[in-house]
């Protein structure tokens, strides 16, 4: 009875030590450490209608599937992402035609996915807690640096009209072009050069999104943040742990910075 008692005490033991420490995320990039703010995205303007992507009603389940499983309801080790609106657009861009053919298959499942020329489009979830930080209304001006395969674009053209994005290698700048104007988000402004300079024509910017890791916050992308705006930006080395920064410009001017998840990006290269 009491060698019963013992083992049942053991069992318990591990049981619980793995709970908390051994079977925790699988990938320690993503979803540990601070809580992201509580964005609230309650704009009072109704007047404006997000975009209805051609290929939205393609694949719906899976989508579905996705926002609740990986982003909205995750199991463990992640902040649940709770703004309706993001979650909205989450599940409607249809995430499949942005990536090549021979990845369609898994487009919605919870990795990051190559998209040629070396580079990765983001994992769902961190795409959705990106678009979260910058708490969008609809009418804010964004610039997001590193359009990729146009996703995180398409998901920000789904929370406001007025979408910049730059992207540094010709052919994926000219893909991702195609891409969103075959789904008709043709508000969305594309531009193939070098995002460390940011796009000084269309400054200030409410809002900044950089998908690329920095060794420092490019000094061109805070001076076109506009004095209240918001920048969500991966900062530290390839082979380092990054760092994804939450930079908020006061209205004085001043920066205000908080470390919001380690993550993992590619990084931003230079022309
Ligand atoms: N947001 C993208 C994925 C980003 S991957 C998506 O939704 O698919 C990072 C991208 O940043 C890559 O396409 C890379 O070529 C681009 N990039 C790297 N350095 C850059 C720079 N200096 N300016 C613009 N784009 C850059």
């Amino acid at each position: 009875m009491r060698d019963t008692f013992q083992i049942f005490a053991a069992y318990l033991l591990t049981l619980s030590l793995c709970v908390t420490s051994l079977c925790g995320p699988a990938q320690a990039s993503e979803g540990e450490i601070e809580k992201p703010p509580a964005a609230s995205n309650g704009s009072a303007s109704g007047s404006w209608n997000p975009p209805r992507p051609s290929a939205s009603s393609e694949r719906i389940d899976e989508r579905k599937a996705m926002v609740d499983r990986q982003i909205a309801y995750p199991l463990y080790g992640r902040d649940p992402v709770t703004d309706a609106k993001v979650l909205e657009a989450m599940a409607t861009v249809p995430r499949h035609v942005f990536v090549p053919p021979d990845r369609r298959a898994t487009a919605y499942s919870d990795s990051p996915l190559p998209i040629g020329h070396g580079q990765t489009i983001s994992q769902p979830y961190i795409v959705a807690y990106m678009t979260e930080l910058l708490a969008l209304e609809p009418g804010d001006k964004v610039l997001e640096v590193g359009t990729g395969s146009g996703y995180q674009a398409a998901v920000l053209a789904q929370l406001t009209s007025e979408v910049y994005t730059i992207e540094i290698i010709e052919p994926l700048a000219e893909r991702a072009a195609a891409t969103l104007a075959a789904q008709g988000y043709e508000s969305i402004k594309t531009k193939r050069a070098d995002g460390y300079f940011g796009w000084k024509e269309h400054a200030p910017f409410d809002a900044i999104i950089v998908t690329a890791a920095a060794g420092h916050v490019p000094p061109p992308l805070w001076s076109q943040l506009r004095p209240g705006g918001r920048m969500a930006i991966p900062v530290g080395g390839t082979y380092e742990v990054q760092r994804l920064l939450m930079l908020a410009k006061t209205k004085e001017g001043e920066r205000e910075s908080r470390s919001v998840m380690a993550v993992r990006f590619v990084p931003l290269t230079r022309e």
